[in-house]
């Protein structure tokens, strides 16, 4: 039985008016990881279900979605890997392009992370546009891994994300 409720999780997320920009509500995911049992909660809310053996690697999105994806990594027994924003990683990488709301960004993954077939968690604090998860779940299937599940801790469900990530289990944890 998972002690933590979702409820509890969504009264710690601070939301923080106009940041970083004018007209954006910024949800601060920082008070739940200062609280252990928040923390630990909503790593057990994020991969209830899923038990160690079933999973072999929970690929985390920079820079938020690396703390949980880390954390349900150790929980599951299985490996750690990182999609990072272009540029930051050492090795040869396999890049994806996706839209801002103004322009283009990208996000690289180690060409030899993933094995084909490893069966793979794909985790993000946050689904807005879902421009950034579909963008990993790309990467994750250019090396031919499969995805079990998309999970993140918050969906603004409004911007409607999960019909960019069609196809696709998506679990979120606090809904707003
Ligand atoms: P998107 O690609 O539009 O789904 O945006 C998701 C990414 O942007 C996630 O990695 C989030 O960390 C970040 N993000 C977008 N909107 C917010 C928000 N209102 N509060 C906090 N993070 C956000």
């Amino acid at each position: 039985m998972i002690q933590t409720k979702p409820a509890d999780i969504e009264r710690a997320i601070r939301n923080v008016a106009d940041f970083p920009k004018p007209g954006i509500q910024f949800k601060d995911i920082t008070p739940v990881l200062a609280d252990p049992k928040l923390f630990s909660g909503c790593i057990d809310l994020l991969i209830d279900g899923f038990k160690p053996g079933q999973v072999d690697a929970v690929v985390g999105i920079d820079a938020r979605g690396f703390i949980f994806a880390a954390a349900a990594a150790i929980r599951l027994q299985a490996g750690f890997v990182p999609v990072r924003k272009k540029g930051k990683l050492p090795y040869q990488t396999h890049e994806q392009e996706y839209d801002l709301e103004y322009g283009t960004a990208s996000i690289a993954m180690h060409v030899d992370a993933l094995k084909p077939g490893a069966r793979v968690l794909l985790i993000d604090d946050l689904l807005a546009t879902g421009g950034t998860a579909a963008a990993a779940s790309s990467l994750v299937q250019k090396l031919g891994a499969q995805i079990l599940e998309i999970s993140f801790l918050i969906e603004l469900k409004f911007l409607n994300g999960r019909d960019r990530l069609k196809g696709h289990k998506v679990r979120s944890v606090v809904v707003y």
